[in-house]
């Protein structure tokens, strides 16, 4: 038996099949873009344990930096005796905020938490219930998350009643037949039948979609959006945390659009390995909750806040924003040249922002239905040769890219190479 099977046996046996596993192997170590599992066999990382690893598996500053950290303490919690490294986390994003105006941080541990956060932070500073979130968006799985999660198989069924005051709009993906007309068009729906504006507290949005499909919210949409919840006082809420520390060639994927968000969430790469999260917002807003309406044992964790820190450095020490477009760019250049073979999959819909790269494989070449099929197919071959690759989307369709942007280029043209073998049709 190999050691690979073994941990499976035991991983069935031991853990419930609600946590779902996308491969049937087991990290042993990992570095930069390259892990090896249990076995011996080397991968190249193309999932970058899901848009956390911006800065690569183990980059020595972020370890230098967690490692002094360690030695000095782990833990006092932030509510009790309060440390340097949050607050100095806090002063580097509220620096870096996408809007205009003083900002204020406060930190967490997941995503779906930081989302959490931002609704509290919304209904608070508002006094309104309501929250809208978009068809195919993805937020979190806690209860209140799951409501603002456009999806219902399998994050929602069987799990409710899910909290009220949570709407959704039909994300625009024009080759799915939906524009951004007809999702301004639900709104002014959703205003005459279900909630009055007055009555929404916010409306939240990914810039790029991220499990739904690395989809592009596009700018025509934001803007509209934030002129409504001005015209309404409805705050905007960015959901950065797949989109967000560079990956998209912009700290926050919602500066390609220029619109201005009341709130970002964020967690993922901002830790490069180590759990927290995040929501950056104008000061004014944030000011609104009372002293203990926010926080958590563990929200900051300092040796996560020093790794956050020098993951804020790497980013701009090693041009990570140039680098993101770079990798971008060839990525995308090879996939249209994949487009003209008859030996490959009937791929398409390439697109992104900087190196947050999908693209979407269909029944038939020039067609738009989806085949989740061969994703999955193409996935596990990957994995077979050595590349861990994710698919992602509303019909399970998209293959997305996240490599981190620490990546050399012999790696990433390996990547690249395997993924070209996975794909022949
Ligand atoms: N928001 C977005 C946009 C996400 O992609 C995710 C995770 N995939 C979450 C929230 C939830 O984050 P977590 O899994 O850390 O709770």
């Amino acid at each position: 038996m190999s050691a690979n099977s073994d941990l499976l046996h035991r991983r069935n046996n031991a853990i419930p099949r609600g946590i779902a596993h996308s491969t049937p192997v087991f990290a042993e170590r990992a570095a930069n873009a390259e892990i090896w599992d249990v076995d011996g066999k080397r991968y190249v990382d193309f999932a970058g344990g899901i848009a956390v690893l911006n800065t690569g598996h183990r980059h020595p500053k972020v370890i230098a930096a967690a490692a002094e950290q360690l030695n000095r303490f782990t833990h006092t919690a932030f509510q009790v005796m309060a440390y340097e490294p949050y607050i100095a986390l806090c002063e580097r994003l509220n620096a870096r905020a996408p809007f205009s105006g003083p900002a204020k941080s406060a930190l967490f541990t997941t995503g779906a938490e930081a989302v959490e956060n931002a609704v509290k932070i919304a209904r608070i500073a508002t006094g309104r219930p309501g929250v809208i979130s978009f068809t195919g968006a993805f937020h979190g799985r806690t209860l209140m998350t799951s409501a603002l999660t456009g999806k219902v198989d399998p994050y929602k069924k069987a799990v409710g009643p899910l909290p009220a005051g949570m709407y959704h709009l039909p994300f625009p993906i024009p080759h799915q037949g939906t524009s951004v007309a007809d999702s301004l068009k639900a709104l002014d729906f959703l205003f005459r039948c279900d909630i009055e504006p007055s009555q929404v507290a916010a409306i939240i949005i990914e810039p790029v979609q991220g499990e739904g499909g690395f989809y592009i919210a596009p700018t025509e949409l934001l803007t509209s959006l934030r002129a409504i919840c001005d015209q309404h006082g409805i705050l905007l809420i960015a959901d950065e945390v797949q989109s967000g520390f560079g990956r998209t060639g912009r700290l926050f994927a919602i500066e390609h659009s220029g619109v201005e968000p009341d709130l970002v969430t964020m967690a993922k790469s901002l830790g490069g390995g180590f759990p927290i999260s995040g929501v950056l917002g104008r000061a004014e807003i944030m000011d609104k909750a009372e002293p203990g309406a926010l926080g958590g044992t563990y929200g900051g964790n300092p040796i996560a806040c020093a790794a956050g820190l020098a993951v804020l450095d790497v980013i701009e020490e090693e041009g990570l924003l140039a680098r993101a477009d770079a990798i971008g760019k060839t990525i995308t250049a090879h996939l249209e040249a994949l487009t003209g073979r008859n030996d490959i999959l009937p791929i398409g819909a390439i697109r992104g922002h900087g190196a947050m790269i999908g693209f979407e494989i269909f029944k038939e070449r020039g067609g738009f239905e989806p085949d989740a099929a061969a994703a999955k197919q193409v996935t596990t071959r990957a994995l077979g040769e050595g590349l861990v690759l994710l698919s992602c989307g509303n019909k399970g369709n998209v293959i997305r890219i996240l490599v981190p942007l620490t990546v050399s280029d012999a790696v990433l043209q390996e990547g690249l190479g395997i993924l070209t073998r996975a794909l022949v049709a």
